[in-house]
């Protein structure tokens, strides 16, 4: 083997690669994530300097990245055609640590070692180039920088605390620019274990026939050949121009990314600028995946987010979303998270805080979009698969009251077939009305016949029927809206503005004793028993106290105790 020049690695490689080989099994597919966002960057490092440098892209105009598997050989090999690296740069960058994101895994590797935990850091944290011993025994790394006019190759091994750095001198080797990664990897088995998209095409053939005396001694040769084949999208729909993707596009890209059958109920495709920076493609999917009655479920793998175009995860829980908008389902697709964010990472940074507020945000104007649609029916299909998701919002998250609250539907007292907006109800308010009322029941006929309802009809006045059992729990969350206050109709302190004190003095002069009678008969059953002005034909209510629980809250409450 031609010699190189021999280097130790810094303490901390030495420290990493020994963690790397001896201790971490799980997860060792991660490599190729680690190696080709690697490719990838030198391909966005390349793309940037030949902006204001145009003449380091003259002898390849392509930047593309290239895997090869050699099944029977056990070799796989990444090709970029990016930046490359100097003698130099393969000293800084794979003889030493610059990296901070590898120094905290160090430290969290050392901390779970102590605990004695099980751990599956190297998945959370990635470790970078040095992720490649996980599967190979021997790495080779051949690479042109277009600065220099020389190859270098760095060749390593597991296991051992120095690497060796020698010219390229192999002319089937030479590359125009670039970096190619050759593991020979520890298992040849392997190949098969990680998914590689691009397929060697193997193709057999026969020497060609000699004479007899030659053919006796004919070897069989055996050719191979590989085909490239493109393994993803030249551009994620993400990256591309709003204006220039037609809507069967990202429908198609919904149903192929989440696996769904049908199309979705509306997207949003949008980049945000300033503080943080990302772009994103929001769905409100057609149908609800779980039974209407479902919990809300908040692990559903459905937000992917990348980071440069390299996917990270799908696996969150409240980080970019909260819980009752877990519905939602989308890519995400950041510059300014570090590729190796972790759970951990997600869950303190800024920038996500910053993310989170902007796809909330974004996901309700989705919302309000269908809400505002011609076709009334897409709301109700809206509503029908994700209305309890809100009522849910309306209790867990307060800060976004204003936006949830228009999205809201109940029946009426004057629309008892079709559901209507808080909006709606506005409108339709008496010019001396201050509240907006509502009763609590367990269908439109029970709220319908309640007598409570006699005197509000009478006036004319519209009550809202809240017949889902989340319904009340919400509004009670809301108090109010646009500066109306919700009123229940079944509490005792209803005051429909027409108290008339004189007639009141009479009635309790007439019934006062009857009052006092039906108290003792009743005792303990009942807190009091009073003259009303609410009820029209019905004899008597029975109402609930002014702070204490409704009719139908207890009913939910018993609902619950058992
Ligand atoms: P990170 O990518 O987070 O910097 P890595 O351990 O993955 O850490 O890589 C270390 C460094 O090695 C990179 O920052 C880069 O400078 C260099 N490097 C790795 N792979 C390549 C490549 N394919 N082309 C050019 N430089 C590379
Ligand atoms: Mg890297």
């Amino acid at each position: 083997p031609p010699s190189g020049e021999k280097y130790e690695y810094q303490a901390e490689v030495s420290r990493l690669m020994d963690l790397i080989v001896n201790s971490l099994y799980s997860n060792k597919e991660v490599f190729l994530r680690e190696l080709i966002s690697n490719a990838s960057d030198a391909l966005d490092k390349l793309r940037y300097l030949s902006v204001t440098e145009p003449q380091l892209l003259k002898d390849a105009v392509d930047l593309d990245i290239r895997i090869q598997t050699d099944k029977d050989n056990g070799i796989i090999s990444i090709t970029d055609s990016g930046i490359g690296m100097t003698r130099q740069d393969l000293v800084d960058c794979l003889g030493t640590i610059a990296q901070s994101g590898t120094a905290k895994f160090l430290k969290a590797m050392k901390e779970s070692k102590d605990a004695g935990t099980d751990n599956n850091l190297i998945g959370q944290f990635g470790v970078g180039f040095y992720s490649a011993f996980l599967v190979a025994d021997k790495v080779v790394v051949s690479t042109k920088s277009p600065k220099s006019d020389k190859q270098y190759v760095w060749e390593g091994e597991a296991n051992a605390s120095s690497y060796t750095i020698r010219e390229e001198t192999d002319p089937e080797n030479l590359i125009p620019r670039g970096t190619r990664l050759t593991l020979y990897l520890k298992e040849k088995g392997i190949t098969k274990e990680v998914e590689v998209d691009e397929d060697p095409v193997e193709a057999k053939e026969d020497a060609p026939d000699g004479n007899t005396e030659k053919k006796k001694k004919t070897k069989k040769i055996v050719e191979r050949y590989w085909d490239w084949v493109l393994a993803n999208e030249t551009q994620p729909i993400w990256l591309r121009n709003p204006k220039e993707v037609t809507t069967e596009e990202y429908n198609e890209f919904y149903k192929k990314t989440f696996n769904e059958y049908a199309d979705p109920l509306a997207s949003s495709h949008f980049t945000t600028e300033g503080e943080v920076e990302f772009r994103s493609i929001l769905y409100v999917p057609a149908v609800s995946p779980m039974g209407k009655d479902d919990i809300v479920n908040s692990k559903t793998k459905n937000i992917r987010l990348y980071v440069k175009r390299v996917f990270i995860s799908d696996d969150f829980d409240g980080e970019l979303f909260p819980r009752y908008l877990s519905f939602v389902k989308g890519v995400v697709d950041s510059n300014d998270l570090p590729l190796n964010v972790s759970r951990e990472i997600l869950q303190e940074s800024r920038i996500v805080r910053i993310m989170r507020k902007r796809l909330v945000r974004k996901a309700f104007d989705m919302i309000l979009g269908i809400s505002m649609s011609e076709n009334r029916g897409d709301y109700e299909t809206f509503w029908e698969n994700f209305g309890k998701h809100l009522k849910l919002g309306c209790i867990e998250d307060r800060e976004n009251h204003k936006r949830l609250a228009p999205l809201l539907r109940f029946f009426s007292s004057q629309s008892e077939d079709e559901m209507i907006s808080l909006d709606e109800y506005v409108e339709n308010m008496k010019a001396e009305q201050k509240d907006i009322y509502y009763i609590a029941a367990d269908s439109v006929t029970s709220a319908r016949n309640a007598p409570f309802l006699e005197r509000l009809l009478q006036k004319d006045l519209e009550v809202l029927y809240l017949v889902d059992p989340i319904d009340e729990i919400a509004i009670q969350n809301l108090k109010s809206y646009k500066e109306k206050n919700f009123v229940d109709i079944s509490k005792e302190d209803l005051d429909l503005g027409d108290k008339n004190e004189e007639k009141e003095k009479v009635m309790k002069e007439e019934f006062g004793q009857t009052c006092d009678w039906i108290k003792k008969h009743l005792g303990d059953k009942v807190a009091s028993v009073q003259i009303s002005n609410r009820l029209s034909s019905s004899p008597c209510v029975l109402v609930s106290g002014k702070f204490g629980w409704s009719a139908n809250m207890e009913r939910l409450m018993k609902a619950q105790a058992v």
